[in-house]
């Protein structure tokens, strides 16, 4: 009987995952995987087309389904940080965008969602060192350190505490590698801006996958022995094409390295998305892996107070929750936490009547505001409507990470 019901079920995971397969090169905005087989909503029904007899599940409800799902044990940890996303860059991404889906944004359906503290030990208002930092190994630290103890000393960082358990480690960001946050999960430095030593640390730590928005700077910031190196245990791209025939290069050794030259922009882009799609591919092994995911528009547009830019930072954001929750539709064993770092540009929602502008921030810094926490998985009920502290977010990571591993197989 359970033979039976297990060969069922594997049979009706592959073919989910059959009619989630996309054409192949297609990188332009698309509908998710799993509406390619469904009608949007609002398409009109041919008259010469025969109604189906069951009925599809809408957008709306196949994400509610995923995220209400049954979890197991998570192997797989991806968090997803929007750098310098506040609670009201949500709001307003929602209620001011075009091109939504028509229930709002993605990680609004999820229901076990929380409010973060991020004051920096030195500091009540952070910096995404000290925060990444926090959210990587769950201490506190200064503005500007990296993986290190006030005192200078190192702390543990995610990257390093994955791959204990033999988990596979990816990094993935629409900004620099070196930037504060990425490097704050796999390396140690007394300061952010040693992009040199953040770059070498990082190659030397050889994290499986690594996507980030320049090949060029990466490769300038290392050492002429690092340059050697970041070639040799690498296989490279330099564009999202270039990624599709890598990614698949057998020769590869088990290490990718893509930078696309994309940077922060202000357009609506999948860019994240598909970095995170084929990041999970690569990653996705029977041990489990850690994915820490970047998006940088909300904050860099919260600096010049750019609401354009802020909006579809968080758009940009949106799209890739919805491509890891398309992932852990087959994938039950996974964790995912979606967080950010810290609030940037003092966002306010405008006037009753009146479309967001630039009069909505009111800082060009980092503000002290609590920030949101999404979490879907097994335990995630944790953070449901509470307060927690960055630093938790680390410690329920760990916990995630060392009860798979403390499991005999
Ligand atoms: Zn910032």
């Amino acid at each position: 009987m359970m033979k039976r019901l297990t060969a069922l079920l594997l049979a009706l995971l592959l073919a989910l995952s059959l009619c989630a397969c996309k054409p192949e090169g297609d990188y332009g905005f698309s509908e998710p995987e799993w509406m390619t087989d469904a009608p949007p909503e609002s398409e009109t029904q041919q008259t010469d087309v025969p109604t189906p007899s069951v009925p599809e599940p809408t957008v709306e409800e196949y994400i509610t389904g995923i995220i209400s799902a049954e979890y197991t044990e998570p192997k797989n940890v991806i968090l997803i940080i929007g750098d310098g996303m506040g609670i009201n860059d949500l709001v307003i991404a929602e209620k001011y965008s075009d091109g939504l889906y028509d229930f709002g944004l993605v990680m609004n359906k999820i229901t076990n969602k929380g409010l973060v503290t991020t004051g920096a030990l030195d500091n009540a208002v952070t910096d995404s060192a000290a925060s990444g930092t926090a959210l990587s190994t769950g201490t506190k630290t200064n503005l500007g350190y990296i993986g290190k103890a006030a005192d200078g000393t190192d702390l543990e960082v995610l990257a390093e505490f994955a791959r204990k358990s033999n988990k596979k480690i990816g990094i993935v960001t629409d900004d620099e590698l070196f930037g504060a946050t990425p490097a704050s999960f796999v390396t140690h430095n007394i300061s952010r801006y040693n992009y040199g030593e953040l770059a070498m640390g990082m190659l030397n730590f050889a994290p499986e996958v690594m996507i980030g928005s320049s090949y060029d700077n990466y490769f300038n910031n290392l050492t002429e022995e690092g340059k050697t190196a970041l070639n040799e245990k690498y296989a490279i791209a330099q564009s999202l094409a270039d990624f599709e025939t890598v990614s698949t290069d057998s020769t590869a050794n088990g290490k990718y390295f893509a930078g696309f030259n994309g940077g922060c922009t202000t357009g609506v882009s999948e860019h994240l998305a598909i970095s995170a799609k084929t990041a999970l591919s690569l990653l996705e092994n029977e041990n489990g892996f850690f994915l820490m995911i970047e998006g940088c528009g909300t904050d860099v547009f919260g600096h010049s107070n750019t609401i354009d830019g802020k909006k579809s930072g968080v758009l940009n954001l949106d799209k890739t929750v919805e491509a890891v929750l398309a992932f852990m539709q087959s994938h039950p064993d996974t964790l995912l936490i979606i967080t950010s770092d810290h609030e940037t540009g003092g966002v306010s929602l405008p006037e009753e009547g009146k479309e967001p502008d630039a009069s909505v921030f009111t800082a060009t810094t980092h503000t002290a505001a609590e920030v949101r926490v999404f979490a879907v998985g097994k335990g995630s009920e944790y953070f449901s409507d509470k307060t927690v502290d960055n630093t938790e977010i680390a410690t329920f990571i760990k916990n995630a990470l060392t009860e798979k591993t403390a499991e005999t197989e």
